[in-house]
């Protein structure tokens, strides 16, 4: 190795690190995996204090079940919005790139008159009861340590927007059809609660309780993309067929909105708890991690594409902060402000870890490479320019 060529070395080495450190400056939390959780004692997901750090013996007290009868701990005393609803649907591994005008109208016109972003983050792992925990709960992954997919007895321990909702009298409704979701809403925890087989036949029964009751928060959930996906492969022709009807059965709901009058006070939330690639999900890849995730109701701007990072714990966020009721569940969910009609940037709403990267990683390859210079030419002069 020649004397110049150590520099060069430190100057590669030092660029390679920022690169491989500008991940976990943009997505820290999304690159912990439950085998990695011990090597990240001091990962702290989004939100949650640095002086609780989540550990190992949390998520496997976290897997404890609870029983539906015990009493969780649910923060009270909050003056709701009367005239506010909010409705959460969640397509089953539905990707981006699966919604088009023709592929899924009803989803296009609401992305169209609504609040976008293409690219929202499904936790790792990007698998379905996981994520479904995190969009109800507030709660990343590591929070509320639900890494099953399985159907599993009783309900998860953590509070989800269901109690909050029965703690102050708001109506809800919980609608799917994928029986491990049950664990996310035991009996009594809404007014409504069906878990039934078929998209058309849960639309039908999600309908139906809109039409006749005063419901304020829905939560809807489309199972058929997902197992689509895994029988013939997402992005298949079945696989968009089952997403077409899908969206034509939410475009049946929204006209019982329209006719009762309520969907212009109603908050959608659509999104998705992952994607998929092959026929299979749950890998940190964009195919089976990016999702969509569309705002659209009262007070969201029109047409507008999000570049906020968006996770699924900000269902819960968004969801309780419309209703008015007490967020302090959804510790790692926010509300996604830049969708809001009279959103103006200040430096405030820049993504703290998107403004510690373009300030701190990214200057520093050209400060290394400067010092390195600097470095070389001061050795050439001392040990060639006396020779
Ligand atoms: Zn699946």
């Amino acid at each position: 190795m020649t004397r110049h060529s150590l520099p060069l070395l430190m100057v590669l080495f030092v660029a390679s690190c920022c690169e491989q450190n500008s991940v976990p400056c943009t997505l820290p939390h999304q690159l912990a995996t439950a085998a990695s959780i011990d090597a990240l004692p001091d990962e702290s997901p989004r939100g949650v204090e640095p002086n609780s750090p989540v550990t190992s013996s949390t998520i496997v007290g976290s897997m404890a079940f609870v029983p539906s009868t015990q009493k969780l701990d649910v923060p009270t005393s909050a003056q709701t919005n009367a005239t506010s609803r909010v409705m959460i649907v969640s397509f089953d591994g539905l990707r981006p790139d699966a919604i088009s005008e023709a592929s899924a109208p009803t989803l296009w016109s609401l992305i169209e008159s609504g609040s976008y972003q293409p690219a929202a983050l499904a936790e790792i792992p990007a698998v379905t009861l996981p994520n479904h925990s995190s969009m109800l709960t507030g709660l990343a992954i590591l929070s509320h340590g639900v890494f099953i997919n399985v159907t599993a007895p009783g309900r998860i321990e953590h509070p989800t927007v269901f109690d909050v909702s029965r703690e102050h009298s708001v109506s809800s409704g919980f609608f799917v059809n994928k029986g491990k979701l049950g664990y996310l809403c035991a009996d009594g925890d809404a007014d409504f609660r069906r878990i039934k087989g078929d998209v058309d036949v849960i639309a039908d029964e999600c309908a139906v309780a809109i039409r006749d009751n005063d419901l304020r928060l829905v939560f809807l959930h489309f199972g058929e993309p997902d197992g689509a996906g895994h029988a013939h492969g997402w992005l298949s022709d079945p696989y968009m067929a089952q997403v077409t009807r899908a969206d034509a059965a939410l475009r049946r709901i929204l006209d019982v909105m329209d006719d009762r009058g309520i969907r212009e006070e109603t908050l959608l939330i659509i999104t998705a708890d992952h994607g998929g690639h092959d026929k299979t999900h749950g890998f940190p890849i964009p195919d089976d991690q990016h999702v969509p995730f569309i705002l659209n109701g009262p007070g969201i701007a029109e047409g507008r594409r999000l570049t906020t990072e968006i996770h699924p714990m900000d269902v819960a966020a968004i969801a309780l902060a419309y209703l008015e009721l007490p967020m302090t569940i959804a510790r790692d969910g926010r509300v996604i402000v830049e969708a809001q009609i009279d959103f103006s940037p200040t430096v405030d709403d820049i993504d703290e870890p998107a403004l510690l990267f373009t300030s701190i990683c990214g200057p520093m390859p050209w400060f290394f490479m400067t010092a390195t210079l600097v470095g070389t030419l001061g050795l050439r002069r001392k040990f060639v320019v006396r020779r």
